[in-house]
């Protein structure tokens, strides 16, 4: 007997990049270093604590983490300090970008975003009944002004995903074009500023958290994944306006940041010094790693987050797949001739760039 699923649904493969255990993964941008001991040592406590009172329900609105991470931001970007009622938090940043699809998006309303971009876009779209429909970028990836208020005056959507630094090819979007953005879209749509890599940002690229008190519909979003070594904790967050939070907590369901959750986002919070250090050498990394590619001239796009796109391939398959047979794991994601590789640890990084060598090296090369 066949389900009654939603027809949309049907032949629609669930998120998927593999998981496979090889020797070196850098398919998912995760931080390669595991936490510190007294980070671990911190977390372990912090979540004994809360496993006492397990039998109650957590604070439904999250009161100690929303304060940790409204001071967490107003440090890291020296931005305008927030109050805590306009930070929002979920089980992953995917999580957040769905509140906001779920409390701005719907039927009969659009989603916007500039391709190449995040592949779960579509996916927050399609589940909660909004049509997607994205604008494009430059060859270059970056984002034509013009065309893209052109596109947002076409397809008049209610929400805006501007991903930046974007995935997959990790480039930032200039602040002069997210403000005239902003001021343009403002009164008709959402316009979410996708951070989830923006403590890897180079000097001299802001973040949009200094416009939040500007303008109540824009939203920046931000994620523990990946900076605080943290992905498998699952805890995203966004800074907005008061009202524009407001919504978020109407749609969320109960208590759905766990007791477990929100102890082991504190202690992380609590010793961000420490995780901050294997940011600064994974952005040392990711430039050692573009300058490389870059000279077997290869182009790499300058990248802003912990990972490099680098192509163009003419078989880029061939590629990712010589290297998975020498144990390193990539991603096969965005234009097609790209690849994308996370920056790994240095013992990593080195032993992809070799395994690249002999791929693209060998007797018959493939690419
Ligand atoms: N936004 C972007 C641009 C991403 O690349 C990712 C993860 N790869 C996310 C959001 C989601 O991250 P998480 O749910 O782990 O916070």
């Amino acid at each position: 007997m066949t389900l009654p699923a939603r027809p949309e649904l049907a032949g629609a493969a669930p998120y998927g990049a593999p998981q496979l255990a090889v020797p070196v993964r850098l398919n998912v941008n995760e931080n390669p270093y595991a936490p510190p001991a007294a980070v671990i040592a911190a977390i372990a406590s912090r979540v004994k604590a809360a496993a006492a009172q397990a039998n109650r329900y957590p604070d439904r609105d999250f009161t100690e983490l929303r304060h940790a991470l409204r001071d967490y931001l107003a440090e890291e970007s020296q931005a305008t300090y927030l109050s805590a009622d306009q930070i929002w938090a979920a089980n992953g940043s995917n999580e957040v970008m769905l509140h906001v699809l779920q409390a701005f998006g719907g039927p009969g309303r659009t989603v916007t975003s500039f391709s190449p971009t995040y592949s779960m876009y579509p996916e927050y779209a399609r589940d909660t009944f909004t049509t997607w429909l994205p604008g494009e970028r430059e060859p270059d990836f970056s984002i034509d002004l013009e065309r893209a208020i052109g596109h947002i005056d076409q397809t008049n959507p209610s929400v805006v995903l501007l991903a930046s630094p974007n995935n997959p090819t990790g480039t930032a979007v200039p602040p002069a074009t997210i403000e005239a953005l902003a001021k343009h879209t403002a009164g008709r749509a959402i316009l979410v500023v996708d951070e989830a890599y923006a403590e890897f940002r180079r000097p001299g690229t802001p973040s949009a958290l200094a416009l939040v008190p500007n303008y109540n519909h824009l939203a920046v979003v931000r994620t523990m994944s990946k900076a605080f070594a943290f992905a498998g904790v699952r805890l995203g967050y966004l800074a907005g306006s008061a009202e524009l939070v407001g919504y978020l907590r109407t749609v969320r369901l109960p208590y759905h940041l766990s007791a477990i959750t929100q102890a082991a986002a504190l202690a992380a919070l609590e010793h961000r010094q420490a995780l901050m250090a294997q940011v600064a050498q994974l952005c040392v990394t990711r430039d050692y790693l573009a300058a490389k590619l870059r000279e077997r001239d290869l182009e790499v796009p300058d990248s802003d987050a912990n990972f490099v796109l680098f192509g163009r391939f003419a078989d880029r398959h061939a590629v990712w797949q010589g290297l998975l047979d020498r144990g390193v794991l990539i991603r096969e994601v965005g234009p097609d001739g790209w690849l994308r590789v996370s920056a790994g640890t240095e013992e990593e990084t080195d032993l992809f760039l070799d395994a690249l060598a002999d791929v693209l090296d060998a007797p018959g090369r493939v690419g």
